[in-house]
């Protein structure tokens, strides 16, 4: 979480009721996304902004959006106000929780739509979506499906919000994002806000945005408060080495990620047999039983929760002490998004990552992405089999004459008990 700056937001100009449900919610001082980008929006400028989940921009779109839904122009007959598009149904919910807890003192509805849900729920979203509901929180494809029959009432929206645009591009959402805008009226304020902002999604803006202001929220970093960590191992210590940090550690709210969703299943069957208190949350689970898996971490009663990266983008969860990466992930960028579910509003976390031999380079690549080496930390005393070395792939180079593929299978360094030093 960037840490709040100076002003507060009476400054900024928001209404008495947004400033009194801040206040509720123990929220004093602006971060300096919101600090940047409210004012902008209430000035009615479209916004690019590139920050991270952990920034506070949730707050910094909503609160611009439900102050000019609420203070300016009169509700158009039925329609919709204010448009949030964004990648995944769990982003989609959490910001509807946060909008119904700044919100509280206005008279503001809204409601989150997302796909994987049966006719009945069809039906009831398409009964609100008719029925003057004000503010939408949509992933694409399921709001592509009611604008596609025509009854969606858009004809008074005053601002759209594509939050996380750059992993809705990752996940192949860009035609829909186009297909959706054709359903918008061109008079309106257009919000973009994304991680990262790679030349595909400069494109995109410059089709939505009208001479937006650019704010750009520092680059993609963990929070400082984060105590980052590595175990080189070779695939077979991980289990070993898991339990280990596990055992050990007094952290009571723990995400384990893992790549591929078998691996998840796996890794909670595995810690469960083992007499840990863990469960699953993955994209294959029916959406009622990931919101009682998340319903149970968030009330503690669950203390692993193994996740692929659905969790790690946007999702706001408290108090989550230990963040394990059970392998690296693919894209650096969902290494900061895994970590920085640590350490949330400025509080201290500990994130471990366990890289094996064949992750060393693009581990590397998320050291280059953070600017700054992570520490390499001794495998813990009794993790079975030998450890991993990273200094004998130079001495098995220089055996075999050079032709070591870079990244290729090591030697292990024998009966060497301590891990890979720094
Ligand atoms: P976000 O970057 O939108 O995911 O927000 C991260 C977390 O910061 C959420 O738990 C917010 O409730 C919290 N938050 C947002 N704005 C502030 C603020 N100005 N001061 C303290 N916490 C905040």
């Amino acid at each position: 979480m960037t840490e709040p700056t100076a002003p507060d937001f009476h400054a900024l100009g928001l209404s008495d009721d947004l400033l009194d449900g801040l206040d509720h919610m123990n929220i004093r001082k602006p971060t300096p996304i919101q600090a940047q980008a409210i004012p902008a929006v209430l000035d009615g400028k479209d916004l690019i902004a590139c920050a991270q989940t952990g920034t506070g921009k949730t707050a910094a779109f909503l609160l611009p959006l439900i102050d000019v839904i609420i203070s300016y122009r009169p509700k158009e007959d039925g329609s919709i106000r204010g448009l949030i598009v964004v990648p995944t149904r769990e982003l989609a919910l959490q910001i509807d929780q946060q909008l119904q807890a700044i919100a509280y003192f206005t008279p503001i509805t809204s409601i989150p739509l997302y796909g994987g849900s049966d006719g009945s729920t069809f039906d009831s979203q398409k009964q609100a979506l008719t029925s003057g509901v004000e503010v939408v929180i949509a992933t694409p494809g399921k709001l592509l499906s009611h604008l596609n029959l025509g009854y969606v009432p858009l004809k008074g929206l005053e601002m759209l919000v594509l939050d996380e645009a750059d992993r809705m591009m990752d996940m192949g959402f860009v035609d829909d994002i186009r297909r959706i805008i054709n359903f918008l009226p061109k008079e309106r304020q257009s919000l973009m806000f994304s991680a990262t902002m790679p030349p595909a999604i400069r494109e995109l803006t410059k089709q939505i945005l009208k001479e937006p202001v650019e704010i750009t929220i520092a680059l993609s970093k963990p929070a400082e408060g984060v105590d980052q960590q590595a175990y080189v191992v070779f695939d077979m210590q991980k289990a070993n080495a898991l339990e280990h940090i596990l055992k050990h550690s007094e952290a009571t709210s723990i995400v384990i990620f893992a790549g591929r969703k078998v691996e998840v299943r796996n890794l909670a069957r595995h810690l469960q047999k083992r007499g840990f208190n863990a469960s699953a949350m993955h994209s294959d689970l029916e959406q009622s039983e990931r919101e009682s898996v998340m319903l149970t971490f968030r009330n503690r009663k669950l203390r692993i929760l193994v996740a692929t990266d659905v969790v790690s983008r946007g999702i706001d969860i408290d108090d989550i002490d230990l963040v394990i990466n059970y392998d690296v992930p693919h894209d650096p960028e969902d290494y900061v998004h895994r970590v920085g579910r640590t350490a949330r509003a400025a509080r201290k976390g500990t994130a471990i990552t366990f890289v094996n031999e064949k992750q060393m380079r693009e581990f590397g690549r998320i050291e280059a992405l953070i600017g700054y080496p992570v520490k390499k930390m001794p495998l813990p005393e009794g993790t079975s089999g030998p450890a991993y070395d990273p200094q004998a792939r130079s001495k098995d180079k220089g055996r075999n004459g050079g032709h070591r593929r870079s990244g290729g299978r090591p030697r292990p360094s024998g009966a060497r008990k301590s891990g890979p030093r720094n």
